[in-house]
């Protein structure tokens, strides 16, 4: 399936199929019309989350005004990622950091977890909408992640679905002595899966003894070195898609 990566990719708020027309914010009017110069009739692809992806074309309306006419479906809506993400929120341009790559990664939930270290105890979700939305605009995902209000680790843990086939938790411990994460993670059953991330400080020792009691519990390092958390954001979320995620190869989609 040959994917159009040339033409420019747009998240937008309005129900999408043959020939819905939909207004432009000011914001992606002048994106469109002054920022990429395209004018009447040029198309783009946009997608809203819930209808797949279609391409669109630009047309005026009113002296100022633009709007887009959906034309055509270019992807059906594929399944929203399972993968939940887990992370000790991070200070401004760092977490904005981690979340573009938490969605460029394949996350499809975004968990916020306080932890004893954790720098900052309130995240700004329209912030990490925003993000989420302009990394989703460039990798080429019809999906938003959905995003949590802040818990505390320890509600997480309590609170976790404990039934038959429950997601397991990989955690991601700076002090685990240095076990091989790929081969922990391919001896793993198949089942839904998070994957956590600590604060810049680190994990609690007390911290880390309920992650490890848990049941549902994995802990992997990320290897010899001490990795910024929003660095291992990325190393772990590439280990464990590419072991037992959508990095694998999976049968082709049907055209
Ligand atoms: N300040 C702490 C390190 C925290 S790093 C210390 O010096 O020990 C931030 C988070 O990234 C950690 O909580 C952990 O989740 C992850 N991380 C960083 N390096 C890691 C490693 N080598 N193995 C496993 N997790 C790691």
């Amino acid at each position: 399936m040959i994917r159009d990566f040339a033409s420019t990719r747009l998240f937008v708020r309005a129900a999408l199929s043959e020939g819905a027309a939909f207004d432009l914010d000011a914001k992606q009017a002048n994106y469109l019309v002054n920022v990429l110069r395209l004018g009447a009739g040029e198309g783009v692809l946009v997608f809203n989350g819930a209808d797949g992806e279609w391409r669109a074309a630009l047309a005026a309306s009113g002296r100022k005004a633009w709007r887009l006419v959906a034309a055509e479906q270019t992807r059906p809506q594929p399944q929203a990622p399972d993968l939940h993400y887990l992370f000790a929120p991070l200070k401004h341009a760092r977490l904005d950091y981690m979340v573009e790559k938490a969605v460029e990664m394949g996350a499809g939930r975004l968990r916020p977890v306080i932890t004893r270290h954790t720098q900052v105890k309130r995240v700004n979700r329209d912030r990490m909408q925003a993000n989420a939305i302009e990394a989703a605009e460039q990798c080429g995902i019809l999906s938003l992640p959905a995003i949590d209000e802040p818990v505390a680790l320890t509600d997480v843990l309590a609170g976790w679905p404990t039934a038959e086939g429950t997601r397991r938790l990989i955690f991601c411990d700076e002090g685990a002595e240095n076990t091989e994460p790929v081969a922990v993670l391919s001896a793993l059953p198949r089942s839904p899966l998070a994957v956590l991330v600590g604060p810049e400080g680190g994990f609690a020792e007390d911290e880390r003894a309920a992650l490890r009691a848990a049941p549902f519990v994995t802990a992997i390092s990320l290897g010899p070195r001490i990795l910024r958390a929003d660095t291992a954001a990325v190393a772990a979320l590439a280990i464990v898609q590419a072991v037992l995620g959508d990095w694998r190869n999976r049968p082709a989609a049907p055209d």
